[in-house]
């Protein structure tokens, strides 16, 4: 049973003129730590002097607060661009326009390959968006796992980040190549919207790294090989990709749930 201090002695533990030996005083403050009844007690015992000096130290520390320096203006811009891009994406994204414009090029040098910017096109956003999500990449993952925003929501703002370079580096080098646009671009969103889609599965590095894999061994060897485009890439399969595009899309927001963590552990 938990004996209390008698009102006389917090009384005159609160009493800073009364002598109380220092063994008493430890087992009042060690009683008062745990006990929030006595805690009561001793706050409603408080002499006039020390609400005084409460009173003048609250005002102190107000004073200091409004004479203190401004608090630091939120720098919109900064604010902007630190949600929409992700500077772990740059290199990545360096790399994706320089393997485009080497495309291009090998396409003037030797014209009797196959396209080759109608062949990395599916591909060329997945770099960026295997960076966009994976604690990997992400230097400050712990903090934005940490944050509400995270998710999916997190995830389209950098794909969008992605294609915002991608997909004008593409239409540059469809238009340098005679390729059409749209075989060029449809294919660039369909593979991004299935990185998504697959990646709430098996998170979205390994997804887009699965996807380029074996882009690159069912289509883009085999083209070259033959030096002819596949099916895929004729004039004729635009609706098919602009099909999928959509059921893809559609598939990936209803996973957004899958998206809370950040993907790829290793
Ligand atoms: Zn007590």
């Amino acid at each position: 049973m938990t004996t209390h201090p008698s009102p006389a002695l917090i009384a005159r533990y609160a009493d800073r003129e009364a002598r109380l030996d220092e063994v008493t005083m430890w087992s009042v403050e060690l009683h008062l730590d745990t006990c929030s009844r006595c805690r009561a007690l001793l706050a409603g015992g408080t002499t006039d002097d020390t609400r005084a000096l409460l009173d003048r130290v609250a005002a102190g520390v107000d004073q200091g607060i409004v004479g203190g320096p401004a608090p630091a203006p939120r720098r919109r811009l900064a604010v902007l661009l630190h949600r929409w891009a992700a500077w772990q994406l740059a290199p990545w994204l360096g790399m994706t326009v320089a393997v485009l414009g080497c495309a291009v090029l090998l396409g003037v040098l030797a014209p009797g390959l196959p396209s080759l910017v109608a062949l990395l096109a599916p591909v060329a956003p997945l770099p960026g968006v295997a960076v966009a999500w994976t604690r990997r990449y992400d230097p400050a993952w712990e903090l934005i796992a940490g944050t509400p925003s995270a998710g999916l929501g997190m995830l389209l703002r950098r794909t969008a980040a992605v294609l915002a370079v991608v997909v004008p580096a593409l239409a540059l080098a469809s238009g340098g190549t005679g390729v059409s646009l749209a075989l060029t671009l449809l294919p660039c969103l369909a593979f991004t919207a299935l990185s998504i889609a697959l990646g709430a599965f098996v998170g979205v590095r390994h997804a887009a790294v699965g996807i380029g894999a074996a882009w690159a061994l069912a289509v883009v060897t085999p083209a070259v090989y033959t030096a002819e485009l596949p099916v895929l890439l004729q004039p004729g399969s635009v609706r098919g990709w602009a099909l999928l595009t959509v059921v893809l899309a559609g598939f990936a927001a209803t996973r957004a749930g899958a998206f809370r963590r950040l993907s790829g552990l290793n």
